[in-house]
């Protein structure tokens, strides 16, 4: 497949350690800047906080480091270990990103780490980060600042040891002293806090809201008063890491709160595209609130034996038609084609149909235009199609799967076509993950599971591996099944389980689209 990497420079000349804040949670706000030193980073030494998705910038060969410090729990390393990582491999000649959540210096200690490396006389950088005060405020439906409600804003850790003597915090001047105060770290000390900020002369009836896991597609707000919150957040089970937004401008949530208003906000999707091909559905889930737990069913690969492929291909110019079944069969058919040194120029002959849009678009970046797209976006459909073009007598080329479906050459074949069909790559089924697939669906963390192929209906069963068609029925009694077309129905339905949503048009979008309209409709009629 593709590598992103190949074309990142390094921009090493000696050991520097940059430390970079990765933005709240949601991996989309990191910077450009920290996402440029990421895809070059040697050594990514990263937070409980920083999104792990964010490593996927980092190079293959680069080592990850967790150095996860939870609030309160157990600290997987002391600061002092931190600050010897970093200035071991700083010395060693390292590209060093420290990996942060919000930002660095935002209650962070980064600046204790920087003094450490400055100590040690080693470069260093500080990439500003999206602090989660603001983040969580946004992504709650409040604006931490409004000309109408207030004019100034405060941050301030809630960390702080409330049976310290004298406190680092003038809880008298800060309780009415600013429009806005955000507080970190403060849910364990929230009756304190807001105790001490009532008895310094705020009104108990100022609005509060709390955020967990803000920006991610597990946060979790709730609203109330000075005098309620407390019992709110502990009826709601809140735990850290949190943030409590205090002041006027909290009303603005009834009227601003949009994220998690998103139609699949909450929900929790099974993606059993392959790995190589989940981006697109992934990306369009998440847009729209959905977690996705992205389990790649099928693990494609080149085949190991291009003879006949290559064979066909030197005589290509004999063929009447190239038929492209699915985008893979158009990535790995390009990929043999340009590692034999060949580009779309040798193509010059047959005609080429693609069975849908989607597998048309991706032949377009190929510089592809396609001479056939059948109404119906499935193999029976384009044969139909073919034959009503008139295949008699005509050669047809199909480069795809090692193990496919035989209707569409069979259905050639019988309309008079002569048909060769040449593997390009094959399906593996991968090991792993499976306890876990099993575990979260015996707790009842998934809503949805998604199916865009019949193999990965199959491959999804195998994976989940019930003993018995019961055991099926009690793991999945309460999710519902996405199916792209009818063919990947009829699978789903012949392992005795029902598909609740299933597009008119076979494509993902049109898919997710449906996925959306049913969840809006369950929510209508759930008044
Ligand atoms: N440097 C970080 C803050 C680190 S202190 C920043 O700029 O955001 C850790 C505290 O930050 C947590 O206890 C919590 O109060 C807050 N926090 C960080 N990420 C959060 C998130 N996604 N949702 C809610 N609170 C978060």
């Amino acid at each position: 497949m593709t590598s992103d990497n190949t074309d990142k420079k390094t921009i090493k000349a000696s050991g520097k350690v940059y430390l970079v804040g990765a933005g709240p949670g949601d991996p989309g706000l990191i910077t450009l800047r920290g996402k440029y030193l990421l895809e070059r980073a040697e050594v990514v030494v990263y937070d409980y906080l920083a999104n792990k998705k964010l490593l996927r910038h980092a190079p293959l060969t680069a080592t990850l480091i967790y150095v996860g410090k939870k609030g309160g729990g157990l600290h997987a390393f002391t600061q002092e270990g931190i600050n010897q990582m970093l200035i071991g491999h700083g010395k060693a000649g390292r590209m060093v990103v420290r990996l942060k959540g919000g930002d660095p210096f935002i209650f962070g200690r980064g600046a204790e780490e920087i003094e450490a490396l400055v100590a040690e006389g080693i470069p260093f950088e500080v990439v500003p980060g999206v602090t989660s005060a603001t983040a969580a405020a946004t992504y709650a439906g409040i604006p931490i600042t409004h000309r109408g409600y207030t004019a100034s804003v405060a941050f301030v850790t809630g960390h702080e040891d409330p049976a310290k003597k004298k406190s680092n915090i003038r809880w008298d001047k800060l309780a009415t002293g600013a429009g806005t105060i955000v507080i970190y770290m403060g849910i364990k000390n929230l009756p304190i806090i807001t105790k001490k900020l009532i008895d310094n002369g705020r009104d108990p009836q100022t609005p509060v809201a709390v955020v967990r896991w803000a920006s991610t597609p597990q946060q979790h707000s709730v609203v109330g008063t000075l005098e309620t919150i407390t019992e709110v957040v502990h009826k709601a089970d809140i735990k850290p890491p949190a943030l409590i937004v205090v002041g006027e401008v909290v009303r603005l949530r009834e009227t601003i709160d949009w994220y998690e208003k998103r139609p699949l906000f909450g929900k929790h999707v099974v993606v059993t595209r392959t790995r190589e091909q989940a981006s697109e559905l992934v990306a369009l889930l998440e847009e729209h609130g959905a977690d996705c737990l992205e389990y790649s069913t099928i693990h494609i690969e080149p085949v190991d034996d291009y003879q006949v492929f290559d064979r066909e291909l030197a005589r290509i110019g004999s063929y009447q038609w190239l038929l492209f079944t699915s985008l893979n069969a158009v990535t790995y058919f390009f990929k043999r084609l340009y590692d034999l040194g060949l580009d779309a120029r040798s193509l010059g002959g047959p005609r080429i149909a693609a069975v849908g849009k989607t597998t048309g678009d991706e032949l377009l970046k190929y510089g592809i235009r396609v001479d056939l797209i059948p109404e119906k976006f499935t193999g029976e459909g384009l044969a139909e199609s073919l034959i009503a073009a008139g295949v008699e007598g005509g050669r047809v080329l199909i480069p795809r799967a090692l193990k496919a479906r035989e209707i569409l050459p069979e259905m050639l074949e019988g309309a008079g076509a002569q048909v060769t069909v040449a593997p390009v790559y094959q399906n593996v089924p991968p090991q792993g993950r499976k306890e876990q697939l099993r575990e979260q669906l015996a707790a009842a963390e998934i809503d949805l599971l998604t199916f865009t192929s019949s193999s990965t209906v199959t491959n999804f069963l195998t994976m989940v591996d019930a003993a018995s068609p019961e055991e099926l029925h009690r793991l999945l009694d309460k999710v519902a099944i996405a199916a792209i077309g009818p063919i990947t129905a009829k699978t789903v339905a012949q392992s005795g389980l029902k598909v609740d949503i299933q597009p008119e048009r076979y494509t993902i979008a049109d898919m997710v689209d449906a996925i959306v309209d049913y969840y809006n409709n369950q929510a209508d009629s759930a008044g």
